[in-house]
């Protein structure tokens, strides 16, 4: 469709080329919202149990993804954990080859054993193993902004 062309009829507009700015505000919902604050703000991480069925959550939740039980109370954990398994990211988003690849690790996290976390595994390739125990390395407290990237990853123990 040229610029210059009109369309008479909306019917006959069935699609759209070009780029749209769309502006949107994320929310991380009332779990996510004290697990990162928790994080930005004292450097600690929270977990949840379900009074209901004793399920544990890391992050924290508000209500149970099992019986839907409500969550009232969090407590902290170490962050500290257990690799339960790893990938190799030899890719950026966009398909490009990564300098250097990304270790990403499922973590079991202490105090919390029912779930598993998935972040970045601050090691090489070839030192990763299953059954490592890591813990998290954070940000600088004046660099956090309350995202994920807060937890810059997890190193070994
Ligand atoms: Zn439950």
């Amino acid at each position: 469709m040229a610029l210059s062309e009109r369309i008479e009829r909306n019917v006959d507009l069935s699609y759209f080329e070009g780029k749209i700015p769309v502006n949107y505000v994320y929310t991380y919902g009332l779990g996510l919202e004290n697990f990162f604050r928790s994080i930005k703000e004292k450097g600690e991480f929270l977990a949840s149990k379900c009074p209901e069925c004793e399920t544990t959550y890391f992050p924290c939740k508000v209500f149970c993804e099992r019986c839907f039980a409500e969550i009232t109370n969090n407590y902290k954990v170490p962050g500290t954990g257990i690799v339960e398994s790893f990938t190799v990211c030899h890719l950026n988003m966009d398909g490009s080859k990564k300098e250097t690849p990304a270790v990403v690790g499922l973590i079991r996290i202490d105090g919390a054993e029912d779930c598993v976390f998935v972040h970045f595994l601050d090691i090489s390739p070839e030192k990763a193993k299953i059954g490592m125990k890591v813990k998290p390395l954070l940000k600088r407290k004046q660099d956090r902004d309350g995202s994920i990237f807060d937890i810059v990853g997890f190193k070994p123990m």
